[in-house]
């Protein structure tokens, strides 16, 4: 069997769930065929919006509640447009399709999926259109996966159903060096290791959700990125890196704009007073990024500065607050004029001087840099994040992105 997954802008109107039907129709000919939707075009977004004029932090049972609505719509319009074609589809929500997930709301994990209905159908003959992005908890409450989810219900849905292939259509014909709405000289990438896909994906390369790429790579499962509006285009395979054919120590540019950074400042010199500071993060559920403790010429205290989502600041700086009159600290600072900027390459690591570069050239360039972090396939900057962009062109020329395999 296969699972096929349509994002927003590929159902954003009667005519494009028309188009949707028609692939899933085609691929139904040779498969059992599961297909997985987003709500339609900003519809989560426009969801988003509604539910702060109501409320400036909304209780987040109720937004997933709101926010999972977007799906349901899609789901039912596919189904009927299958229908329409004298094809037998089901429509399923996150909760009749079985997908459990914690109990946390917005950005939950699925646990398990309980696929004896969706199998059911899939025997019957029926295509099953899936609701993508949502849960339901073992208490029965609705769960969404967070921003970007519906990729992940795929990919998990195809692991459990132990799927041949599962196929992203999206609006761009696959994986790029850097997104190509905003360089216009970027690369389709023919295809793209597990390890690679996954940094690019954490790092803001849109294009899939990470936990996707987690899971594919966790079941080694060929997932494949393509074009809804040329469907026939191979686009993008991702798979092992021992499997890689192209060799390439940069595989790609990714810029995330949603980042914002935070410094504790003078922090005591004193044993677990990191610990205080990210426990109480952890508490909230706040992923940290970049963390860098910088010593002082008064040995006696640090400065600790990290990076965040944007959408976290405020939390965050309230909680880093109490923290710091708690440790001692001096106070609290926030900059939200940041973008990361992010170079992603399997073997990075074989070429010693790409961060030398990359920094000189993007001095060169007179963009200031402001944190730096990296690991074995990953360098990124943080620059102004009204030098996004620019960084963003300026690396991918710099190591010749544009060039073919
Ligand atoms: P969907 O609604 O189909 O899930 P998304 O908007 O989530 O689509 O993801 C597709 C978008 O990802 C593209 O339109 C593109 O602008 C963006 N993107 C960012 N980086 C990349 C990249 N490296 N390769 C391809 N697309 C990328
Ligand atoms: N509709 C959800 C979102 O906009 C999920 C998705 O599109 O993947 O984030
Ligand atoms: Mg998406």
């Amino acid at each position: 069997m296969i699972v096929l997954k349509f994002g927003g802008t590929s159902v954003k109107s009667a005519a494009r769930i028309k188009n949707v039907a028609n692939i899933a129709a085609r691929a139904a000919e040779g498969d059992p065929v599961v297909v997985v939707v987003s709500a339609m075009g900003d519809t989560t977004d426009y969801l988003v919006k509604l539910g702060r004029q109501i409320s400036r932090s909304p209780n987040k049972r109720e937004l997933d509640m709101l926010l999972a609505t977007g799906e349901q719509i899609s789901i039912a319009l596919v189904a009927m447009a299958l229908n329409e074609m004298g094809h037998k589809a089901v429509s399923m929500t996150g909760a009749q399709l079985g997908i459990l997930t914690e109990s946390v709301h917005t950005t939950a994990r699925i646990v398990d999926i309980k696929t004896d209905g969706i199998r059911r159908y899939l025997d019957d003959g029926y295509i099953v259109v899936a609701a993508g992005f949502q849960g339901i908890t073992p208490e029965g409450n609705i769960t969404t996966l967070g921003r970007g989810g519906s990729d992940t219900t795929a990919v998990a849905l195809a692991a459990a159903l132990q799927a041949r292939v599962c196929d992203i259509y999206t609006d761009v014909s696959g994986v790029y060096t850097a997104d190509p709405n905003t360089v216009p000289t970027a690369r389709l990438l023919k295809e793209v290791a597990y390890e690679e896909m996954l940094e690019m994906a954490r790092v803001g390369a849109q294009v899939l959700h990470p936990r996707a790429v987690e899971l594919a790579r966790k079941h080694r499962l060929p997932v494949r990125v393509r074009n809804t509006f040329d469907p026939e285009a191979t686009g993008t395979i991702l798979r092992g890196a021992d499997e890689m054919e192209i060799y390439r120590p940069v595989s790609g540019v990714t810029v995330d704009r949603h980042q914002a950074r935070i410094a504790v400042l003078k922090v005591p010199d004193e044993p677990g007073v990191a610990g205080e500071i990210f426990s109480a993060l952890a508490e909230h559920r706040i992923s940290v990024d970049m963390i860098i403790q910088a010593f002082h010429r008064d040995r006696s205290v640090n400065d600790i500065t990290f990076t965040i989502k944007r959408d976290d600041v405020e939390m965050v700086q309230s909680v880093m607050e109490a923290v710091a009159q708690k440790i001692g600290a001096e106070g609290v600072l926030t900059d939200e004029d940041v973008a990361k900027v992010s170079i992603v390459g399997a073997k990075l690591m074989d070429q010693p001087d790409i961060a030398s570069r990359m920094f000189a050239e993007l001095g060169k360039q007179g963009i200031n840099i402001k944190m730096i972090s990296s690991s074995d396939i990953r360098i990124s900057c943080v620059v102004s994040d009204s030098d996004a962009e620019k960084a963003v062109r300026v690396v991918h020329d710099l190591f010749h992105l544009e060039e073919g395999e």
